[in-house]
């Protein structure tokens, strides 16, 4: 008989859609964990059926109750304890963050079997830049926190994922472009699945697209970063040192506009001596 595994917490990333996704590692795990915490016993039953796996399933959520939380960090201690969620990696957008946390601070053994997570698979199909990302999860539904949420983010140059529904994606779109500003964006659907698409186009436009026709199934939006801005002309130099100049010495306004435009400070000096005359 193979060995037991170490006793702990196993964090098994399933497929996103496609079966032939589970890796053969997680799936080894799925077989030889004492118990698999699941979010949904039904949707994980199928994945374990295929991947052979006969070890029983405890539902999980981070709403679970401290105790129900607190035996599963017990068992830790003795047994092995897989964690698994509907569908690709779990605490991304799914349950486990808490029992991660819990589970380091008791000082158990915690681990990772890397797989299939719909942010980064849909940020390689999307063409949108992929050195800096921030991943958004799903935006509120009510547009004031949506609002909110989107002005916090509209600064940033970075693309951002979203998990979206398609009853509220032309909503959603619409919101970002008002928010974001009118960037390209891709709309990543069904991903690994039979129907697998990627759309692009600006925001507005896709907006528009899906207004009278919600697409189906899962998907997520990618939103490229915002356009360079245009470099500053002489002439939004000149207003902007004329200004700085009211408030401060001629070398600290020409290291202010400098910074702020991103031009050169000792030209700027240069022409600040000029304009004051
Ligand atoms: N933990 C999962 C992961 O690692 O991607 C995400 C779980 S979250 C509850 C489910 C959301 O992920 C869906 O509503 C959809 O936005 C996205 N998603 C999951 N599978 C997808 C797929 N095959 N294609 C596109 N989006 C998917």
């Amino acid at each position: 008989m193979e060995n037991a595994l170490e006793p702990g917490l196993y964090i098994v990333a399933g497929p996103i859609g496609n079966l032939g996704d589970l890796t053969p590692r997680a799936a080894e795990i799925l077989c030889r964990a004492d118990v698999i915490a699941v979010e949904d016993t039904r949707v994980s039953a199928k994945l374990l059926r295929h991947a052979g796996s006969d070890r029983p399933m405890v539902p999980y959520h981070d709403h679970s109750s401290d105790t129900l939380r607190a035996k599963l960090i017990e068992r830790m201690a003795g047994e092995s304890v897989a964690l698994l969620s509907d569908a690709g990696t779990p605490l991304i957008s799914d349950p486990g963050y808490k029992l991660v946390r819990d589970a380091r601070a008791a000082g158990r053994h915690v681990t990772t079997l890397p797989g299939p997570s719909a942010a980064i698979a849909a940020l390689t199909l999307s063409g949108l830049p992929t050195d800096r990302f921030l991943f958004m999860g799903f935006l509120p539904s009510k547009a004031k926190a949506r609002g909110d949420i989107l002005a916090e983010v509209a600064a940033l140059r970075a693309t951002l994922i979203f998990y979206e529904s398609g009853p509220r994606l032309s909503d959603s779109l619409a919101a970002m472009a008002q928010g974001l500003g009118n960037r390209d964006a891709a709309i990543c659907r069904e991903i690994s699945k039979t129907f697998e698409e990627a759309v692009t186009g600006t925001l507005a436009d896709l907006s528009t697209r899906y207004a009278n026709a919600p697409p189906r199934g899962e998907i997520v939006v990618i939103v490229g970063p915002p356009g360079e801005a245009p470099p500053a002309s002489a002439e939004d130099a000149d207003a902007a040192l004329k200004e700085a100049m009211t408030r401060l010495p001629v070398s600290k306004a020409a290291g202010e506009v400098a910074k702020a435009l991103g031009l050169d400070r000792r030209t700027l000096y240069a022409r600040a001596m000029e304009l004051k005359g």
